[in-house]
């Protein structure tokens, strides 16, 4: 069967370098940056050399499912910047999430998740896996014990999120780690809303850390993508997962990755498009620049926000009164990341101030160069009730706002006059 694992998977380790190190036959011309393979298959000189790499045996590309020159660049730069063993890039956030969910679980195996997560995830694992058997018990993760006392015989997997999106919550991400270990499943870390500018989740105990390339590493709003990064810290050999161990046998610390390219994300489909790979390599060159515009920016609105009349709550982590400032301080180095949240009383006055932004838009994005403003309750979150929606962390005059990376007075003028008109226009 289709096995090929290119060789060239693995990653060096170490910090994130501004280019990678693919070998020189990727790139036959010479190159400034990746070139896209845009190319849905790849023809061999002799059956016997086909078949050598059909079977594992030989490094090579077969067919863009199952691996591509470009994306396997993009792969190699992702899992450095993990600090990961290797990494397997995908059509989606969504396609990355599902492939590790569907990859680790069996019907009757439960999952302890984070409330207060992307709305995406918390359908997939409720209205996906749930079919299948697989149950989720959601569990707000600011303390830890709850954490534990949700773990059953039958769990399999612990998943978190980086910082909550649009929870804001940042768990205790050693903590949590121990428990998973303590009962040798993994520890799942959705790290979307950080990105390995902000934190390596694997320094911090996570085994597989999971991205939605679409956000802050596109960074422009040009594409959606996922990647899926084995951090090389849990034993599949002797975890609860037999096929996983078996692919361990033959592919050391890949084994969980090789499990998912040969058998799982392959029949899946939901493969990286060249061109978009090539798109994730652009964003990754300023990243890290970017982040830190992105935390600057949401940590000055987040206090002009707190200082008017209109606003009745902020969640930022980044600010010194939130509660996780500690856990912002020890896991992110003291970046509160790019998402800023507020409550304005109900949903009437929510949909006001998002209607009066002039400069910022109105979007289902996060980490794009430009402002963007949504009501989570009616979006994304429009399919649950509202008792629902509080448990998952989503009241009804929430706005999330994702700041982005414009001159900041600009950001603060459009602000300021959609707030002021909030409470001038209720008077
Ligand atoms: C957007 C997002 C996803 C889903 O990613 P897509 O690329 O849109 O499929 C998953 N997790 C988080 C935290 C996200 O923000």
């Amino acid at each position: 069967m289709l096995t090929a694992i290119p060789s060239a998977h693995r990653s060096e380790g170490g910090e994130a370098a501004p280019s990678d190190d693919s070998p020189a036959q990727d790139y036959p011309l010479g190159r400034m940056e990746a070139p896209v393979f845009q190319t849905a298959a790849f023809s061999y000189d002799t059956a016997e050399a086909m078949a050598q790499t059909f079977a594992g045996r030989a490094p090579g590309h077969l067919y863009t499912r199952l691996s591509n020159p470009t994306t396997l660049a993009l792969e190699r730069r992702l899992a450095k910047a993990e600090g990961g063993v290797g990494c397997l890039a995908t059509a989606s956030g969504m396609a990355a999430l599902s492939a590790v969910l569907t990859g680790l679980l069996r019907p009757g195996d439960d999952l302890v998740a984070a409330s207060g997560i992307f709305g995406g995830t918390v359908s997939l694992l409720r209205n996906v896996l749930g079919r299948f058997g697989v149950r989720t018990h959601f569990v707000n993760p600011t303390h830890a014990d709850a954490i534990r006392a949700a773990v059953t015989s039958t769990t399999r997997a612990i998943f978190v999120e980086t910082i909550g999106n649009p929870g804001m919550e940042v768990p205790d991400f050693r903590t949590v780690a121990e428990i998973a270990h303590e009962r040798r499943v993994p520890f799942l870390v959705d790290s979307t809303v950080t990105t390995p500018a902000l934190a390596r989740p694997g320094d911090f105990g996570a085994d597989v850390v999971v991205h939605s390339t679409s956000k802050y590493i596109n960074g422009h709003g040009t594409a959606i993508g996922g990647a899926i990064i084995d951090t090389g810290r849990f034993d599949w050999r002797n975890g609860p997962f037999p096929d996983i161990a078996k692919w361990s046998m033959k592919a050391g610390d890949l084994g969980f990755l090789a499990h998912l390219r040969a058998t799982i994300a392959r029949d899946l489909g939901a493969c990286a498009a060249p061109w978009t790979s090539f798109l994730m390599l652009q964003g990754l060159d300023t990243l890290t620049a970017r982040m830190r515009l992105h935390c600057e920016n949401a940590r000055y609105l987040a206090l002009v926000l707190q200082a008017h009349p209109a606003v009745q709550k902020v969640n930022y982590p980044g600010l010194e009164t939130s509660t996780f400032h500690d856990r912002v301080q020890r896991y992110f180095g003291g970046l509160g990341g790019g998402i800023v949240t507020l409550r304005l009383g109900d949903r009437t006055r929510a949909f006001r101030f998002i209607n009066r932004l002039v400069h910022a838009r109105r979007a289902a994005n996060i980490g794009e160069t430009g402002t963007l403003v949504i009501h989570p309750a009616s979006t994304i979150f429009h399919e649950y009730d509202a008792a629902d929606r509080d448990r998952l962390g989503v009241p009804d005059d929430m706005v999330r706002v994702s700041v982005g990376i414009e001159d900041f007075p600009t950001l603060v003028e459009d602000v300021r006059q959609a707030l002021d008109r909030v409470n001038q226009e209720q008077a």
